[in-house]
């Protein structure tokens, strides 16, 4: 008995096997401060659980439409509209049980065998995972320490080839924490525009976790709006604290939602409907929640940016937005997975080794800092003793 070939190009996210090597420690006993996993480690706000519950209760125990209830799509179509300044319908939207499906949806209703799809490098792992699973290839654009992790312009346009069929661009991103400015939105604007046959899938699962800047849209440049080929992911893990629930969404023009509406049809039927409710209530109810949470956010950034710098032989650039911070650790003289697995076992701290992200995160670590403010400082603690012993 074996696996069908396609899987052996299946790729995953080693968030979920560092987080379950973590668990496992902690069922020995041991205490583990974890800075793995991309969740923002706040509960959901009581009026989304409410209106979660009250659904529940009032019978919201069905299927609802394949790609959403139609009071959802209409929100999402409005929020978006008027957060990236462009106009959108509600047939556009595809409510999903979290961000992460429209990657998979999209790369599979478009990407062909042999087609080309630019992304980041590093960069969220499922995005190649999925490329490769279809049959397509991966080109890869580094995102470096130097330059903010933004993307080099000229090597953007370099990546591009008669076989390009899709880029995929995400800012704030994970797992740097970098941005790309608005010059940068407009400079890749410019590139794309000579290019109209290329589809744009752009994450923005990250769009209200900025600190210093306000946030840009590659959809919002003229021509590049999801009624022609961009598709906006974005949802409420973030946003909203609601990992848990699996509430996301894809904008997308019309022709394209009805095929992913079919994918989903195929695979999930719809997304659960009292989740679907605690959203509406998510983008209708009060958002102080959102700008707490991006205060604390920043604080807790403040924090572990000068700690990691105060370690021998890391350097860290200060992210500008989601909650990662993403250091260099070459001069400690390990490679990245090494130190991860010493982090763990001896400084019990559970962080994510670059490589994760692809080939371009060697000599970085990734540390989610969607943990307290006292956990981060007794990591760092812990994580100096660690380095200071290992060196003399
Ligand atoms: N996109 C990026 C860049 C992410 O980091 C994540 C989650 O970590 C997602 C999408 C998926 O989010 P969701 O939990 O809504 O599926």
């Amino acid at each position: 008995m074996s696996l069908a070939g396609r899987m052996g190009r299946l790729g995953t996210e080693t968030a979920f096997s560092v987080l379950a090597k973590a668990k496992a420690l902690e069922a020995q006993g041991r205490e583990i401060i974890h800075l793995e996993i991309g969740e923002p480690g706040f509960d959901t706000a009581d009026h989304i659980v409410e209106a979660g519950c009250r659904a529940l209760r009032s019978g919201q125990t069905h299927y609802t439409p394949t790609a959403g209830i139609p009071e959802l799509r209409e929100a999402i179509a409005a929020d978006v509209a008027g957060s990236r300044g462009i106009e959108v319908a509600s047939e556009q939207v595809v409510v999903t049980p979290g961000g992460k499906p429209i990657m998979f949806f999209t790369i599979l209703a478009l990407v062909e065998e042999g087609d080309e799809v630019l992304l980041p490098n590093p960069a969220f792992p499922i995005y190649e995972s999925m490329v490769n699973f279809v049959g397509g290839r991966p080109v890869f654009v580094p995102l470096r320490q130097e330059n903010d992790f933004r993307f080099d312009l000229d090597e953007f346009s370099d990546g591009l080839s008669d076989r390009t069929k899709m880029v995929i661009l995400n800012s704030p991103a994970n797992p740097t924490g970098g941005v790309l400015t608005p010059e940068d939105v407009t400079g890749l604007a410019d590139i794309l525009r000579e290019r109209p046959d290329i589809f744009v899938l752009s994450d923005e699962i990250y769009s209200q976790l900025l600190y210093d800047s306000p946030f840009t849209s590659i959809a919002s440049e003229p021509g590049l709006g999801p009624d022609g080929r961009t598709i906006i992911l974005d949802g409420f893990s973030k946003t909203y604290a609601m990992t848990g629930w699996r509430l996301g969404y894809g904008v997308m023009p019309g022709w394209l939602a009805e095929a992913v509406a079919r994918l989903q049809v195929n695979s999930n039927s719809c997304t659960n409907a009292a989740t679907q409710y605690a959203g509406l209530e998510a983008l209708n109810g009060p958002q102080d929640g959102v700008k707490e949470m991006l205060t604390e956010f920043r604080a807790r950034r403040d924090l572990i940016v000068a700690g990691l710098n105060d370690l021998p032989g890391v350097e860290c650039v200060t992210p500008q937005g989601a909650f990662y911070a993403f250091p260099r650790i070459t001069e400690t003289g390990y490679e990245a997975g090494e130190l991860a697995d010493l982090l763990m076992e001896e400084a019990g701290v559970a962080c994510l080794s670059g490589m994760g992200f692809g080939r371009y995160g060697e000599g970085h670590l990734r540390f989610s800092y969607a943990n307290s403010r006292e956990n981060i400082s007794r990591a760092l603690e812990q994580v100096k003793e660690v380095l200071q012993s290992n060196r003399s």
